[in-house]
């Protein structure tokens, strides 16, 4: 499925999603299993944050990874890497979510200028709370999730293992934040990846998350 197709029908998808958990009736849709999915979901791991139902599809449409926030570490990594380059996933949709407390915590520790958070999480404060300084692109809304969205989309674009799939448009890395009461999904606008790396706080260190 050509990737443009692919974002379209996963908007469309949450739009049937949303309408469904507001009391709307909806015409029953397709049930018949899908022979390969079009979409990766990356989400966060809090209950309710991501999933297949948010986008009313077939069975095996979307496939989703969850990991904290969510967050970009080896495993997540691999799993992008065989939706895309494997399974030829025509979107990757890096999704966040309005009340999350895993960017809520990270903002906190990175506000106070002190690492309280154990383990791994320590070295991802500041990847995952670079939404709550400026943002350079004029319009766009300086949160914490959104920012945290938006770095990780960055990065995702960067990366060269899916470079050539980007590049000539197979590929399209999309954001979205999730409203977690109306379950409808704010898909941002495609703007320049221009994001402030977060100062006074260690870079992360890709290979030590994991899903
Ligand atoms: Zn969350």
């Amino acid at each position: 499925m050509p990737s443009a197709q692919a974002l379209r029908r996963l908007i469309a998808g949450n739009g049937r999603h949303r309408r469904e958990s507001a009391g709307e009736s909806q015409a029953s849709g397709d049930v018949t299993p899908a022979g390969f999915p079009f979409a990766l979901v990356v989400g966060c791991l809090e209950p309710g944050a991501a999933g297949e139902e948010l986008f009313a599809e077939r069975p095996g449409a979307i496939e989703c990874v969850r990991t904290a926030g969510p967050s970009l570490g080896q495993d997540t990594m691999a799993a992008i890497e065989y939706a895309a380059l494997v399974q030829n996933v025509g979107v990757v949709l890096v999704l966040g979510h309005r009340d999350c407390g895993v960017v809520s915590a990270a903002k906190d520790a990175r506000e106070v200028g002190e690492l309280r958070l154990p383990g791994a999480l320590q070295e991802w404060v500041g990847s995952a709370a670079a939404g709550s300084g400026a943002l350079p692109v004029k319009g766009v809304t300086a949160d914490a999730v959104t920012g945290h969205v938006r770095a990780l989309r960055a990065r995702l674009r960067k990366a060269d293992s899916l470079l050539s799939l980007t590049r000539s448009g197979q590929l399209k890395i999309a954001g979205g934040v999730l409203d977690d009461d109306t379950r409808g999904i704010e898909f941002l606008p495609d703007e320049p990846d221009e994001v402030v790396e977060p100062v006074g706080m260690p870079r992360p260190d890709p290979s030590r998350y994991g899903s």
